[in-house]
């Protein structure tokens, strides 16, 4: 995890309750999703190497990179699509933040890109009527980029803490403790 993300995770722990974050090493293939359940809200974190999203980790140099890049930003503004949360807590999307250097897209800090490895933070906040009733949450990130094979999750829930893993071709992250 470089200072970015770190940044970025004390941002999403003043305005989530967060635990303070484990250092997790940039490794192709895997993301972490962090899931944050409040009555009001179901907030999801996600931190991947760009490589999952894109196939390549640098700023786009053709026109047909630069596609790809926009078509990935756009896939994860449509949030509800890759993340649907169970019906009976009332959820709709409210905020999608993404950051990411290489990409150009806004980061909370002028932190440059370390080495020949880049990151996407993504910051996914559903308004709901019922949050803490969410039994679950449907993950489609895996149909949505092939390269992502697991995901190290870290679910907030109103009665504590739990890590799990997500392994492809598995989509339910299941909010039960
Ligand atoms: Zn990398």
């Amino acid at each position: 995890m470089n200072a970015l993300s770190t940044l970025i995770l004390a941002a999403g722990l003043a305005a989530a309750a967060l635990p303070a974050p484990a250092a997790q090493a940039h490794q192709h293939g895997v993301a972490r999703l962090d899931v944050a359940v409040e009555p009001s809200r179901v907030t999801l974190y996600l931190y991947t190497p760009l490589d999952n999203l894109l196939g390549f980790e640098r700023a786009p140099r053709s026109d047909v990179e630069r596609q790809q890049a926009d078509a990935v930003a756009a896939r994860l503004q449509a949030a509800d699509r890759l993340f649907r949360v169970d019906g009976k807590a009332g959820c709709k999307l409210a905020k999608v933040t993404l950051s990411s250097a290489a990409l150009g897209l806004p980061t909370a800090a002028a932190a440059p890109a370390a080495g020949d490895h880049a990151d996407l933070e993504g910051r996914f906040e559903f308004a709901c009527t019922a949050g803490a009733s969410a039994g679950f949450v449907e993950v489609s990130l895996f149909e949505a980029f092939p390269q992502m094979k697991r995901l190290e999750l870290q679910l907030i829930l109103p009665r504590g803490q739990m890590k799990a893993t997500l392994v492809r071709p598995a989509t339910r992250v299941t909010l039960v403790r």
